[in-house]
């Protein structure tokens, strides 16, 4: 279902007044996680006013350490719907299983399975029943295939809206937290209808490789990108290091938008 050879065209996904997929360069920026109401509130404003189109944050946070900030919950997931109401934005966050499914399909216009649930596959099956769009992040050392198999749960499941996210696959270098594979942009455009935006934050976990990347990707054919923005990057609870400030924000956009233009 997911293969080009079976549906030709390119699927789109609308949420609200956006939409997502061949012909559009959608934005999404945010923190990393919701860590309270005026924080995220701040962090939104300032991704509106760059121009960015979607909101994201998490609530449900997949941390490495147990002992670090795992997120705010059903109370992230309520700041998150508020920000919809007050910026008119969408709002992506990753629901992690199936237990917060409901609560987090509930308050986002997207759900976002991670890196690291890509191949939980009872995870899948309950994304294919859900009425939100779903953005599959590829997993960290997973092949093309095994990403595109993962999307198939969702469709085959009867979901149909499913957008892939590159954010970086495990290799061996130490320069950046994980490769951004961007010749798999071409190769999906060329196997697949769905849509693929990128994570250059994610991949790159610098903020100095943030803009370059992600001017890459929309020359690769990216449809989208996904950021990590912070007002005080050096006070973020989570994924600090990575995130922008605003005005970097505000340069990427900019940067972003004229690249796509050019093709
Ligand atoms: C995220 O986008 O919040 C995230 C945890 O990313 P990933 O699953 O790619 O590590
Ligand atoms: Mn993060």
């Amino acid at each position: 279902l997911v293969s080009r050879e079976i549906q030709p065209a390119d699927t789109l996904i609308r949420v609200g007044k956006v939409t997502i997929g061949q012909g559009h360069l959608t934005i999404m920026g945010g923190p990393c996680a919701i860590e309270g109401e005026a924080p995220a509130m701040a962090i939104a404003e300032q991704v509106k006013a760059a121009g960015g189109q979607i909101f994201r944050g998490g609530a449900f946070k997949p941390r490495t350490s147990p002992y670090t900030f795992q997120g705010l919950g059903l109370e992230g997931l309520k700041i998150m719907a508020k920000i919809r109401e007050r910026f008119d934005m969408p709002v992506v966050t990753e629901v992690m299983d199936g237990e917060t499914f409901d609560q987090v399909e509930e308050y986002a216009d997207i759900v976002q399975i991670g890196t690291r649930n890509m191949q939980n596959f009872s995870l899948l099956k309950r994304a294919g029943q859900s009425r939100r769009p779903v953005m599959l992040k590829r997993g960290m050392s997973a092949t093309l295939e095994e990403w595109l198999m993962a999307a198939e749960y969702i469709l085959a499941g009867g979901n149909s809206n499913v957008i892939l996210c590159e954010r970086g696959v495990r290799t061996f270098v130490r320069h950046s937290r994980n490769t951004l594979d961007l010749s798999v942009v071409p190769v999906i455009l060329k196997e697949s209808h769905l849509p693929i935006i990128v994570d250059p934050s994610h991949a790159a976990g610098v903020r100095d490789q943030v803009l370059p990347l992600s001017r890459a990707a929309v020359a690769a054919g990216a449809h989208g990108l996904m950021v990590e923005v912070h007002h005080q990057p050096d006070q973020a609870l989570s994924d600090g290091a990575q995130s922008l400030y605003p005005e970097q924000f505000i340069t990427l956009c900019g940067h972003a938008r004229r690249m796509h233009a050019m093709l």
